[in-house]
């Protein structure tokens, strides 16, 4: 176990809990916020002293360069509570890699691993009554970073502000999940920043998203810029395609997210024996295994809804349905997934994080 503390937080705590009045059984994602958050300013070349006061609105002047030129970069993770009562992280240091990697992409500054270690589990201490025990339980926590500075000529900021914020979540169903493959837009392209986790490539993709979900579908799987033939992530989930008994997702590049979820589950394939491929999947190779019957999965795999099985898609105007998979992949990477996650599985790869408190 690390010790952080050796980063002084300045800590304002809140005269009251907001706790008693949230329905923990009926969440709705990403609304309901706990008790305090995590601050910490990027001024005249280096962070200054982090701080965690309640959470609260904050004003920024309308020049602020994030509302102009999108310089925000954000992380996605879970802290999930035992049946003792012990609170875990996972695999939180790739979250810490990862949001720096967007961050130098987009000129942003990189945020220290003590501060990012000492921030999040001196929060995490403070609102853990708000990290509900069991399966499909956990505290979603949303580390992000934006420039502050209020200028608006076009040239990264010298100011920027890195927060913490949490909000509690329940199991979540997606439903069975309907895809559109992309043949028109794109989400990102060689070069870009469709690697990081960039504000931007989300605003980028809710147009065409709302597009696919007037015909019914609720995401859409990208495809590589140029061709529109391969099939590359679906924009908050990587993906999985089963081919008969093998495992196969594209690799990783500039243009696709390096999704924890989606290292996790190549690893569990490893441990289960499952024979995976990493490589280039093209749409007509897909549609052919949905038309011979070879292709027994599709799912997506990400923190927020771990994995999500998709029942259908559709591509130049034509429609295949998955057949429902009785011993499927999705459900026993999901299942290995979150036994390790909530301490109830071995953690052979020391994918688990606890958070003192
Ligand atoms: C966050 C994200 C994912 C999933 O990454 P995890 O680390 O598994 O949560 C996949 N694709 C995109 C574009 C993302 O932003």
């Amino acid at each position: 176990m690390t010790n952080h503390s050796n980063t002084k937080i300045d800590i304002v705590k809140s005269s009251t809990s907001k706790i008693d009045h949230v329905d923990f059984e009926n969440l709705t994602f990403g609304r309901t916020f706990t008790d305090h958050m995590f601050v910490c300013d990027f001024i005249d070349g280096k962070w200054q002293q982090p701080k965690i006061m309640p959470y609260q609105a904050m004003s920024f002047e309308p020049s602020a360069r994030v509302f102009h030129y999108g310089q925000a970069v954000f992380e996605g993770m879970k802290a999930y509570k035992d049946d003792t009562g012990k609170v875990w992280l996972f695999r939180p240091k790739d979250n810490h890699a990862r949001i720096n990697k967007s961050s130098a992409r987009l000129a942003m500054p990189e945020f220290p691993k003590e501060y990012f270690f000492n921030g999040l589990e001196t929060l995490l201490k403070m609102d853990k009554d708000w990290i509900k025990p069991g399966i499909g339980n956990s505290l979603y926590l949303r580390p992000f970073v934006i420039a502050t500075e209020a200028a608006i000529s076009a040239s990264p900021a010298n100011s920027y502000r890195f927060m913490i914020i949490c909000s509690p979540a329940k199991a979540y169903y997606s439903g069975k999940v309907r895809v559109l493959f992309a043949e028109k837009y794109s989400r990102s392209a060689d070069g870009g920043v469709g690697f990081a986790k960039a504000a931007g490539n989300y605003a980028a993709q809710f147009y065409p998203t709302s597009l696919a979900q007037e015909k019914g579908y609720q995401q859409i799987i990208w495809t590589d810029a140029s061709t529109h033939e391969f099939l590359e992530e679906a924009g908050t989930m990587n993906i999985f395609f089963r081919i008969n008994n093998t495992l196969i997702t594209a690799p990783i590049s500039d243009r696709i997210l390096d999704g924890i979820t989606r290292r996790s589950i190549i690893q569990l394939a490893e441990d289960n024996n499952i024979t995976t491929e990493i490589r280039r999947v093209s749409v007509s190779e897909i549609k052919e295994a949905a038309r011979n019957g070879s292709l027994k999965e599709i799912f997506g795999a990400g923190t927020a809804a771990v994995v999500s099985p998709i029942s259908a898609f559709e591509h130049g105007n034509e429609v295949f349905e998955i057949p429902d998979n009785e011993k499927s992949f999705a459900g026993m990477f999901k299942k290995q997934l979150e036994e390790i996650q909530n301490n109830l599985a071995e953690d052979k790869h020391g994918w688990r994080h606890e958070v003192i408190l």
